[in-house]
């Protein structure tokens, strides 16, 4: 990231015209700024949240050297030959405004995607004009040089590494702890997650979103125990590839396996009555946890962790089938990302390795089988030669996140190894017996990955029907505790997790709400006790006032149950119809 700093006695710009796809609502109109620090802004393509924090940790301690306090954030592409995507220079100029502004200064930002007419009166003095460069190569060093050049004294020592730790922390596990959505604990086990109530909320959100895609796509959910024989991990060949990272023990004679996946299980319910070829495709669901040994020193976060969560799937299909299957579940897979994130995905298919089971004709037909449903709905995707599993061809979906991170989710994978060796079969019209295809398909991946994914892509600030607190109720005094009760009991009622706060000044409250990304925050007073309303504070600060609370509780219900990703703001969909 680069950024020209100047202290300036003014500085007045104007929007005149939109300059790209991405840009930002703004009046054309003159603004205004005095005595502040003007900050000219490249985001360059490498930046990193910590790289954005970097720098406005030197641009806040220089300020607070000379005493200034106002801000004003100002996009600026002309500093860099790098630049970042315009979706992501904007993500990371936001984030830094909201940072910004929790570090207690006044801030102010530019427009994004304009061209902007200025002027600037800066000021004389030596330091009035900087070029600062930060990079993740600094942000490392610093980090470093933190923790090398602590003083000897260990308490200090130690204090020192915490915190060089902490900067080296990825976003999610931050904020995982600020919003009090999980936590590891090392007497449970590192890379065993606690989901805290926060996290379970998120958890049961997606879970019901995709029980609602499974059920629509035909997929009949099953459970299966977290244990099975090995004598079966044995039959799928995982005993003999996988064994180091699968938990095994014996009781008595006999040794278990905690899952490492689902589809041994799913397969022996396949399995568990003759199937004619009338009764394909079989597809069967399960949220199941499964257990991976990965080493310590790769556990970070929700990323990597031994205990996951699938929304895993199964499909054992004919031949003829598997294009129309994949197909579904693409389409499947396209509209929850864009439902939930909105964001760019990335998709890939992986072809025959050199090393492979099965026929190259059977392959063949596999992979144009997989080619043709990506075509049928229309996805561009990247073709990986020779990265496919041995056992078959695959398609995975990368979602880029806000920040231009590339982050794993759905996969589907065919399978022709596990069917031969756990002899599936299937009678087919001529009365002989055939081996299914088996598809495995995930939508989300991992519940775990994802959330962390939705902490970070967010900024934990998740669409009102994921968010753990979706309102807080505010008595602007303790006299309208009654009232402020009754508002919270109508949004209990019809499911809206509200709370209510009535310890501290109402400017904290505000303040802790907007921290714990409640979104939003509904003000209780004399006025709004008197006219049975609410005055609702959005997560910009936004207040409308006056708003009946039916009103208010018929449009948060409108957002949750058609999972808008409105991540708590007011607009003119819960203000119009009104007045
Ligand atoms: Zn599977």
């Amino acid at each position: 990231m680069r950024a020209l700093q100047l202290h300036v006695d003014s500085i007045e710009y104007e929007p005149v015209g939109v300059e790209g796809r991405v840009f930002e609502e703004a009046d054309r109109r003159r603004y205004r700024v005095e005595e502040a620090i003007v900050l000219f802004t490249s985001v360059e393509r490498d930046d990193t949240p910590e790289v954005a924090s970097e720098m406005l940790r030197q641009v806040a301690e220089f300020m607070e050297r000379i005493g200034v306090k106002r801000l004003l954030i100002y996009p600026y592409a002309h500093l860099s030959p790098e630049l970042a995507r315009p979706e992501k220079a904007l993500e990371v100029l936001r984030r830094m405004e909201v940072e910004a502004r929790s570090m207690g200064l006044e801030v102010y930002r530019a427009p994004f995607g304009w061209n902007k007419r200025f002027t600037l009166s800066v000021k004389g003095h030596p330091l009035a004009e900087q070029l600062r460069v930060v990079t993740r190569e600094d942000v490392l060093s610093r980090r470093e040089a933190r923790a090398e050049g602590a003083p000897r004294q260990e308490a200090v020592q130690v204090q020192e590494r915490a915190a060089a730790r902490e900067e080296r922390e990825p976003l999610h596990i931050r904020l995982g702890r600020e919003l009090d959505v999980f936590s590891v604990n090392e007497n449970v086990g590192s890379g065993l997650i606690l989901f805290h109530p926060n996290g379970a909320i998120i958890r049961e959100e997606l879970i019901r979103l995709i029980r609602e895609v499974n059920r629509r796509l035909g997929f009949r959910e099953v459970w299966t125990p977290h244990l099975f024989r090995s004598t079966l991990w044995q039959r799928t060949g995982h005993y003999e590839t996988f064994r180091d990272r699968m938990f095994l023990f014996r009781i008595g004679d006999e040794e278990y396996v905690l899952k490492p996946m689902n589809c041994p299980g799913h397969a022996m319910i396949y399995a568990s009555v003759t199937r004619s070829y009338r009764d394909l495709p079989v597809k069967l669901s399960e949220f199941g946890t499964v257990y991976r040994n990965e080493q310590p020193g790769e556990l970070t976060g929700l990323l990597r962790v031994r205990s996951i969560t699938q929304d895993d799937g199964h499909v054992f299909a004919r031949p003829d089938q598997v294009e129309q299957v994949v197909r579904e579940i693409l389409d499947a897979s396209f509209e929850v990302l864009e439902r939930v994130l909105g964001a760019p995905v990335h998709v890939n298919l992986s072809t025959r390795p050199e090393k492979h089971i099965g026929t190259k004709e059977l392959w063949d037909v596999a992979e144009s089988d997989l080619k043709a449903a990506l075509e049928s709905v229309g996805i561009g995707y990247e073709v990986k030669h020779g990265e496919g599993a041995f056992y078959g061809p695959k398609i995975d979906v990368d979602v880029e996140d806000s920040m231009g991170r590339r982050w794993q989710c759905s996969t589907i994978q065919l399978d022709f190894f596990m069917p031969e060796r756990l002899g599936l079969e299937y009678v087919d019209q001529d009365g002989t017996r055939k081996r299914p295809v088996m598809i495995h398909r995930a939508i989300l991946g991992s519940l775990e990955r994802f959330t962390g994914l939705l902490l970070e892509h967010y900024n934990g600030r998740l669409p009102v029907w994921l968010a753990p607190v979706q309102a807080v109720v505010l008595p602007v005094k303790s006299a309208h505790s009654w009232y402020a009760e009754r508002v919270l009991r109508t949004l209990l009622d019809v499911g809206i997790r509200a709370e209510l706060w009535e310890e501290g000044t109402l400017e904290k409250r505000i303040r802790e709400a907007h921290r714990m990304r409640a979104s939003f925050v509904l003000i209780a007073g004399q006025a709004e006790a008197e006219s049975n309303t609410v005055s609702v504070r959005d997560h910009e600060g936004k207040v409308v006032r006056g708003i009946a609370v039916e009103e208010f509780v018929r449009w948060i219900e409108g957002l949750v149950k058609r999972r808008e990703r409105n991540v708590g703001s007011v607009d003119e969909s819960l203000t119009t119809g009104l007045r």
